[in-house]
This record gives structure tokens, C-alpha cells and sequence, in this order.
């Protein structure tokens, strides 16, 4: 089997240009060329669709980015609008830090760059939120230069051709396709290029079925000729996802049915959704505690819990209705507190697990 050290001894490697052509001619007659972002090109609309590709299926985000470029179709429009309203478009996408971020990018290459995308790789991983595969990509397909991408689907491609060994996640192994993957990149037609790797990796090198019959790169691929495709890339090494749990208490308007909804910190788990008040693992007796002009009418009731995964934990969310009587919230921190009606929602942003327990309650 090849070790990370020799992957770089390849024929490809030796014969750039044979790995391109290879790569290219598939992509003039199967790759994808009527998605969303692939039509009027731009440096927003490209880095727009490339945050929300990331850890996101294709068919999921084509509606998110028809959404938002209906609503912001520049990036003046994305900086100039207000954080709730992002956020609240971008409801369902999960990962919110990439809406955050984006927002705060949008704001940065409005204000202090005359609205205009950086041209190179360096200067947009600076930006938040820009990893240096995403800066690839812009530079690749909006400008048109040469800039070697390595998102997801591309690091399996990569990592069978070549026959890397080990997780990705490990320097050393990134190091090594971050290596392969530039010295492949072509001079010219680097659009369709960072396109075509990302084609082959999404509909041809699949993670559990690759299509080797009818893949490009088949002759030269270490992996099918030695029959251990899905030996790469190579599994993170396995760990215990901790549990955690917590309640999220419900308080009802007894008159109009309202739900309370607290803005979360700008920082953190759902930062700058709006989520029902945690209370961690115990109910406080005084429901003013959690909403200083609220009553406690009822007893209150536990539902359904919810378990959510998060990247690096579960969440079991035991959430608890309590009816109560309200006075006076406008007195009440107004930007922090909000009474959701059901019937006409805000424009908030909300976790996956609120918006489904909501919906569950109607
Ligand atoms: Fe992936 Fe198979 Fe193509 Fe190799 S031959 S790159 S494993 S699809």
C-alpha cells in the first residue's frame, strides 16, 4: 500500500496536465453546470454558495441561496441588514457561526474594502469564516485564477487517487493532500476545474458507493486498483460523544397563547438565536426569576424531550410549559425578550430543536 510519503511518486503527479485533462474532459460532458451560483458569476454569489456548501447537501442549499440572494442580492444589501433578519433566513441551515461570520464578513468587505472581494487567496482566509479551500474556490471560480481547493468531497478524491493514509483531520495528512492537490492545479480554465473536483467528488467518488466504472480518474487510481477505496480517507479515531442535558422552560401567554423567546449571547452555542429560557436541570419555584414581568398561572408540564447533535456533543432538551400572566415586557430589556406568536411569526432566527418543539406545540 502506498505510504503518505510516496503518494507524491504518482504518474499523475509526474503528469499534471494528463490528471487535468482527464478531470476536465468528464466535466464538459457530466458536470454540474445549471446550479443557482453558476449563473451570473460574482465574488458574493460564489462565497455565498461556498459557506453554505460547507457541511450542507447541494439539494439543501439551492433554496437557502435562492432566499437570500432574492433578499440581498449584493453584498452592500447583506452588510446593511440587520442580524435577526440573517439569521432568521438562515433558519434550518444549522452551523449559525457560518451566518454570523457571514454577516460580519459582508460588513468588513463593505466597509473597509469598497465592497469588493479580495482577489487572492491571502487576504480572504482573513475574513471570517474563510477557510483557505473556501478562498480557493473564490479566487478559482470568480476571478478565475489558479488556487487548488480541498473542501470535503475533493479530500476523498484526493485521498483514493493518491491512496493517502490516515484522518484528515491530523496535520500531517492534511499537509500531504493540500501537497497533491496543488501541484494538480491547472494554469487556465480554473473555474471549470475547482468545479470538476468538486463534481467527481460529490456525484462520481461518493463516500460509500464510488463509481469507479464510469470515474475519469480510473486507470490511475491506487485505491480501485487495489480494490480498498473505502479505506479512505481514513476514519476519524472513534470517542465517546458526551451527553449533556438541560430544560427549556416554555412560558405561555394564558390570553394570547404567545411563546417567550430570549435572545441567546452573541457568543456560544446558538449565539444570537432565539431560543426559550434554559434552566439548566431544575425548574425554579419563582418563574420571575426567568422573566421579571410574568406570573406563574399554571403547574408546569413536562413534553416531549428533543435530542439534538451538535458537532462535538448531544443536547437531550426537556422542554416544560408553564402558562403564565404577563405585564409590561416592553419595560424589559425589549431587544432580549420577544412574545412569538404563532399565527404571524417574527423574523427571528431559531435553533433546529426550538423551531421543531414550536411547531410540535401548534
Ligand atoms: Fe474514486 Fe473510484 Fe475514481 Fe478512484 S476510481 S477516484 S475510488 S471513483
Amino acid at each position: 500500500m502506498t505510504s503518505v510519503n510516496s503518494s507524491l511518486d504518482h504518474s499523475y503527479i509526474a503528469n499534471p496536465k494528463l490528471f487535468q485533462r482527464h478531470a476536465l474532459q468528464w466535466f464538459d460532458h457530466a458536470g454540474r453546470k445549471h446550479l443557482p451560483w453558476q449563473k451570473n458569476i460574482t465574488p458574493y454569489r460564489v462565497w455565498l454558495s461556498e459557506i453554505m456548501l460547507q457541511q450542507t447537501q447541494v439539494e439543501t442549499v439551492v433554496p437557502y441561496f435562492q432566499r437570500f440572494t432574492k433578499q440581498y442580492p449584493n453584498v452592500k444589501q447583506l452588510a446593511l441588514a440587520e442580524s435577526d433578519d440573517v439569521l432568521h433566513l438562515w433558519t434550518g441551515l444549522g452551523y449559525y457561526a457560518r451566518a454570523r461570520n457571514l454577516h460580519k464578513t459582508a460588513q468588513i468587505v463593505h466597509a473597509e474594502l469598497k465592497g469588493r472581494f479580495p482577489d487572492n487567496v491571502e487576504e480572504l482566509a482573513q475574513l471570517p469564516g474563510i477557510g483557505r479551500s473556501t478562498a480557493a474556490a473564490v479566487v478559482s471560480i470568480a476571478y478565475e485564477q489558479p488556487a487548488a481547493i480541498l473542501d470535503g468531497n475533493v479530500k476523498r478524491v484526493l485521498a483514493r487517487c493518491f491512496a493517502v493514509e490516515g484522518w484528515p483531520g491530523k496535520p500531517a495528512v492534511m499537509n500531504e493532500l493540500w501537497k497533491i492537490a496543488e501541484k494538480l492545479v491547472p494554469q487556465k480554465r480554473n473555474r471549470d476545474y475547482s468545479q470538476a473536483m468538486m463534481d467527481l467528488g460529490a456525484m462520481i467518488c461518493t463516500r460509500s458507493s464510488p463509481s469507479c466504472n464510469t470515474c475519469p480518474l480510473q486507470k490511475h487510481c491506487i485505491a480501485f486498483s487495489q480494490s480498498t477505496q473505502l479505506n479512505y480517507p481514513g476514519k476519524k479515531p472513534k470517542q465517546a460523544t458526551p451527553k449533556k442535558s438541560t430544560i427549556v422552560l416554555i412560558l405561555k401567554d394564558k390570553e394570547n397563547g404567545s411563546l417567550l423567546l430570549e435572545k441567546r449571547p452573541s457568543v456560544g452555542i446558538w449565539g444570537g438565536l432565539w431560543s426559550f429560557p434554559e434552566v439548566g436541570n431544575a425548574i425554579p419555584a419563582d418563574i420571575q426569576q426567568i422573566a421579571p414581568f410574568t406570573q406563574k398561572a399554571g403547574k408546569p408540564q413536562m413534553l416531549e424531550p428533543v435530542l439534538h447533535t451538535f458537532s462535538h456533543f448531544q443536547l437531550n432538551i426537556r422542554p416544560a410549559i408553564v402558562e403564565v400572566e404577563s405585564k409590561h415586557t416592553a419595560l424589559f430589556e425589549p431587544n432580549r425578550y420577544l412574545w412569538y406568536n404563532r399565527s404571524k411569526p417574527a423574523n427571528v432566527g431559531l435553533p433546529a430543536p426550538i423551531k421543531k418543539i414550536i411547531e410540535a406545540l401548534s
